[in-house]
């Protein structure tokens, strides 16, 4: 978004810049009451193991249903959170409805299964993160070894402040996870210094797999790598079979993507669920 922000600031239009400046204003205080209006839900995905087929966990994605646009993906309006600041709150309420989600598939006898949130940057920065996370945990009953945070390689350019911060989150006895990875700078050497459990190979990599360009090195490379570093791989994107074939070749043990399905309301996903359950 930061293009698009360059692009408004220096345009020359001044007609355009102010509308897109209204645009804002009014997105921010529909955002401010959309917050109080809990207007958001979250839709579930889920990761599967490739080796046995089974769902191990489903990733959290956010949504608004706007009263006047609609259903809104989350590129639309949390790139305004992060830098107004409502990330925090959106956040908090995004991993209390997750945590909440995941302890009432539990309980209604669902076999247990990972719960992936994504942070944002402002919250990975956020004092106390780790002692909100913890109240959060503890207000929901979800045990934390289910919680799986996903941050960027981007949160971790300050070496020293993202290594304390996640030590101090995995002292809370959840699994960290780096979200897109491939896209950023941090290599996997550098990895090697957090407390971490998993990457994520950015859907980039995936996308054209099946083409017979440089991707499937790419992802050899990084499952070669994250297997001496002890870390579990997911692939992101994976929307068909020759994905799937060539990902197993490659020793990925985990997939997500279109292929099993989109992110679906939680109602849909234990439909999804029970039917996958009986027909596999
Ligand atoms: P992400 O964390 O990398 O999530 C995966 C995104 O890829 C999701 O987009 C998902 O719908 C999409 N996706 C999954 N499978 C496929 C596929 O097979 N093909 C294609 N083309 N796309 C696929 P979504 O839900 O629009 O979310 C976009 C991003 O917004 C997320 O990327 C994440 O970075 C951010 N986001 C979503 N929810 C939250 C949240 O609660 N908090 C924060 N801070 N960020 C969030
Ligand atoms: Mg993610
Ligand atoms: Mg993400
Ligand atoms: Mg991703």
């Amino acid at each position: 978004y930061s293009a698009k922000a360059h692009r408004n600031e220096f345009s020359s239009y001044e007609p355009e810049m102010n509308r897109g400046a209204q645009d804002r204003l009014r997105l921010e205080s529909d955002l401010r009451r959309a917050i109080d209006e809990e207007q958001f839900a979250l839709a579930y995905q889920p990761l599967v193991n490739l080796n046995s087929g089974k769902v191990v966990g489903v990733e959290a994605l956010v949504r608004w249903h706007h009263p006047k646009r609609g259903l809104l993906p989350p590129g639309e309006f949390i790139p305004l959170t992060e830098e107004n600041g409502l990330i925090l709150q959106l956040g908090e309420w995004v991993l209390g409805a997750a945590c909440r989600q995941n302890k009432a598939w539990q309980d209604s006898g669902l076999p247990p299964m990972m719960m992936s949130v994504n942070l944002s940057m402002r919250q990975f920065r956020q004092q106390q993160l780790a002692e909100r996370i913890k109240e959060i945990l503890e207000q929901s009953g979800m045990p934390p070894q289910y919680l799986e945070l996903e941050i960027t390689e981007s949160m971790t350019s300050d070496v020293e402040f993202a290594a304390e911060t996640l030590s101090s989150l995995k002292e809370l006895g959840v699994q960290i996870s780096i979200d897109d990875f491939g896209t950023g700078y941090s290599s996997l050497v550098s990895l090697k210094r957090f407390p971490i459990d998993k990457l994520k190979i950015d859907r980039s990599f995936v996308n054209d797999l099946a083409q017979g360009g440089s991707d499937a090195a790419i992802i050899q490379t990084i499952t070669t790598m994250a297997k001496t570093l002890k870390l579990k791989v997911t692939a992101e994107g994976v929307e068909n079979d020759e994905q799937i074939q060539l990902l197993r070749e490659r020793n990925c043990e985990e997939a997500q993507g279109y292929y099993y399905t989109r992110p679906i309301p939680a109602n849909l996903f234990e439909n999804w669920f029970r039917h996958r359950s009986q027909t596999a």
